[in-house]
């Protein structure tokens, strides 16, 4: 048994409140989730420190009411992001635990440890719950584990995912790859389903744990999986409904007992954790009672809720996750009726009234069930770890792929956007296009690469630029292609090759550098939509200095060609030739007025030179038109 797998990757769930591994088994043909020493499938993500000891998953959560400074959970809300972030402040305000920034503004987690007083990384942190997870897969698998597959919410950034890798390496493991949650979530579904998944299958995956929600829309075709949208929260799950009760609650003992516990890191817990447990039996009963012994000053608490209450408290949020769904079906371009299944995952799926309203959603729809909302992630990433393994037999072939977060251009003369790579598009992909010189002998170009959905270039994120140079002479209308290629780690590289004499350059840019974070992307996105009318106008503005360019270019060339000038009369020419000044100064210049002003130009000189060239094309001679 022990050789056979020693070879073979696990998968880790790296929750935010729980963890959990699995391991593909070969001979079994399925994914087994690995339980810990206590006999559970899924671990806390709590890491605690004693005078004695330290005390990872299940001990760590046991002892924390009687431990609350020294008992660290949520890691996973701290890795990867500053201590001046906004979100991180606000966390601050409910964790027992003290939070401090370093000078380079790392949150670090102060706890006392051994009589010392210790600052700790979410690295560290999360690295100790990985070490748990090694630990009881390698207890099960009877040998030394050092590779792994590790999930992540859809939503997180290139630092937090680089965060979460640096986790693994502080814990010993080698991180093979890093995949969003439901994706993982979606295998294990087409794992279960595989009778099912003939044919083309489009299923909505619903994920909402402890403090992340994701959801996605995955294709599910001949054993071949797409994400091809994603959308999500990172800061909305049970927690936040743990919260939402803990407030309540706070303000009825103050109503009640006419004191404040809000500032008591000890009494907040104790009142969070009979919350928490009051919540998961409200997803089955109607009503409740929530008691806690002496939470504060010796006080007895009990307090009776109701499933409606409970409900009516959360309401915001439960209908903030409904719209999450809706963006999502938006991007994908999706009807809710070509859905074919709702997947529900994550442990707060379970809640009712979620389930009734994603169900309303989907006009009444069934939801899928079938799959255990806790352990579906690590089953997925067990599978890829599978099938990253050499020599792992029986493995079904499985592949995944993934979309951009937002469209890909260059900017275009007068800073348009020109979409090559349209938002959501399913990587690896490469998309050629073709662009043309803007001047007369122009020798070399900036190509100037941009993410995001606005059409004004330089209102997007630009991503790195180059020069193409040694362009043959030519007159404007010269043309090059543009070639954008993303590769399965969405890697990006735009090259740019002139046709003629095939001259190219190109640049390379991972999702390591200058990429946005996801809360960036979907802000950008919905400020996107916001500016979409001032775009709009931007864009015709635009346009119609772009034609009264060409038309200036193409008034120039035909009066300085000597067979059109000597036919033109003496008055025509001075006039065209005053027309061609007055309009390049309004072009050279900074380019503030209204549209209507370039319109109106515009109409000005086909005023001036049309008349005079339908002269010259009537064949009348410089006297006839100057006596007119
Ligand atoms: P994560 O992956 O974010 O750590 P999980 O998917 O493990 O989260 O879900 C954990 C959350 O699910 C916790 O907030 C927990 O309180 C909640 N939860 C678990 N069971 C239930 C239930 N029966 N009803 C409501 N919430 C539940
Ligand atoms: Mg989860």
């Amino acid at each position: 048994m022990t050789e056979k797998y020693a070879a073979c990757a696990i998968g880790i769930d790296l929750g935010t409140t729980y963890s959990c591994v699995g391991v593909w088994q070969e001979q079994q043909d399925r994914v087994e989730i690995i339980h810990n020493d206590q006999g559970n499938n899924t671990t806390p993500s709590f890491v605690a420190f004693t005078d004695k000891q330290r005390l990872i998953g299940e001990a760590a959560k046991n002892q924390a009411a009687t431990n609350p400074d020294n008992t660290v959970f949520d890691a996973k809300r701290l890795i990867g992001r500053k201590f001046s972030d906004p979100i991180i402040q606000k966390d601050i305000l409910l964790w027992p635990f003290k939070v401090i920034g370093d000078v380079n503004d790392k949150p670090m987690i102060v706890v006392s440890y051994k009589g010392q007083e210790k600052e700790l990384s979410a690295e560290e942190i999360s690295s100790m719950v990985l070490i748990k997870m090694k630990e009881i897969a390698e207890a099960f698998l009877e040998a030394p584990v050092k590779n792994a597959v590790v999930t992540v919410p859809a939503y997180f950034n290139d630092s937090q995912r680089k965060a979460t890798k640096d986790a693994g390496a502080i814990a010993g493991l080698n991180v093979i790859r890093i995949i969003n949650e439901p994706t993982a979530a979606a295998i294990a579904y087409g794992l279960e389903n595989r009778t099912r998944c003939v044919g083309e299958r489009n299923v909505f995956v619903f994920d909402l744990g402890g403090g992340t929600f994701d959801v996605s829309l995955v294709t599910i075709k001949d054993n071949v999986f797409e994400v091809k949208a994603t959308s999500g929260n990172t800061h909305l799950g049970g927690e936040d409904f743990d919260n939402r009760m803990v407030e309540y609650l706070a303000r009825e003992f103050k109503k009640k007992h006419k004191m404040d516990i809000k500032g008591n890191a000890k009494a907040l817990r104790k009142l969070r954790k009979a919350c928490e447990r009051a919540k998961r039996t409200l997803s089955f009963a109607v009503d409740t009672t929530i008691e806690v012994d002496a939470l504060f000053e010796g006080i007895d608490f009990s307090f009776p809720i109701s499933r409606g209450r409970f409900e009516k408290i959360n309401m915001d949020l439960f209908e903030e996750c409904m719209e999450t769904v809706e963006r999502c079906l938006t991007d994908a371009k999706m009807k809710k009726s070509s859905v074919d299944d709702v997947v529900l995952i994550g442990g707060s799926s379970r809640i009712p009234k979620v389930q009734q309203l994603l169900q309303d959603f989907f006009n009444g729809m069934e939801l899928c069930r079938s799959i255990n909302p806790d352990e579906a992630v690590a089953c997925g990433a067990a599978v890829q770890a599978a099938l990253l393994s050499e020599g792992v037999k029986n493995v079904p072939k499985i592949a995944l792929s993934d979309v951009t977060p937002l469209s890909l251009g260059i900017a275009e003369e007068g800073d348009l956007m020109s979409v090559v790579i349209p938002r959501n598009t399913t990587i690896p992909v490469k998309k050629t296009e073709e662009y043309v010189t803007i001047y007369d002998d122009q020798s070399s170009l900036l190509v100037e690469v941009y993410e995001g959905e606005r059409s004004r270039a330089s209102y997007n994120n630009l991503l790195g630029y180059f020069y193409l140079t040694g362009i043959t002479p030519a007159p404007r209308g010269h043309p090059h292609d543009v070639c954008f290629a993303i590769d399965e780690n969405g890697i990006l590289t735009v090259s740019a090759k002139e046709k003629t004499n095939g001259n190219m350059n190109e640049i390379t840019i991972t999702n390591d550098t200058g990429r946005l974070s996801p809360e960036k992307i979907r802000r950008l996105i919905e400020e996107a939509e916001n500016y979409k009318a001032e775009d709009m106008k931007f864009k015709k503005k635009v346009k119609v200095m772009k034609d009264m360019e060409d038309y200036l270019y193409d008034m120039k060339k035909l009066v300085t060609d000597k067979g059109v000038s000597s036919k033109l009369s003496t008055v025509d020419q001075v006039k065209i030739n005053s027309a061609i000044v007055k309009g390049k100064i309004l072009l050279g210049g900074d380019q503030q007025e209204d549209t209507f002003v370039f319109v109106n130009m515009l109409r000005e000189l086909k005023s001036i030179f049309e008349p005079a060239m339908a002269k010259i094309n009537n064949g009348w001679t410089n006297e006839e038109s100057d006596n007119d």
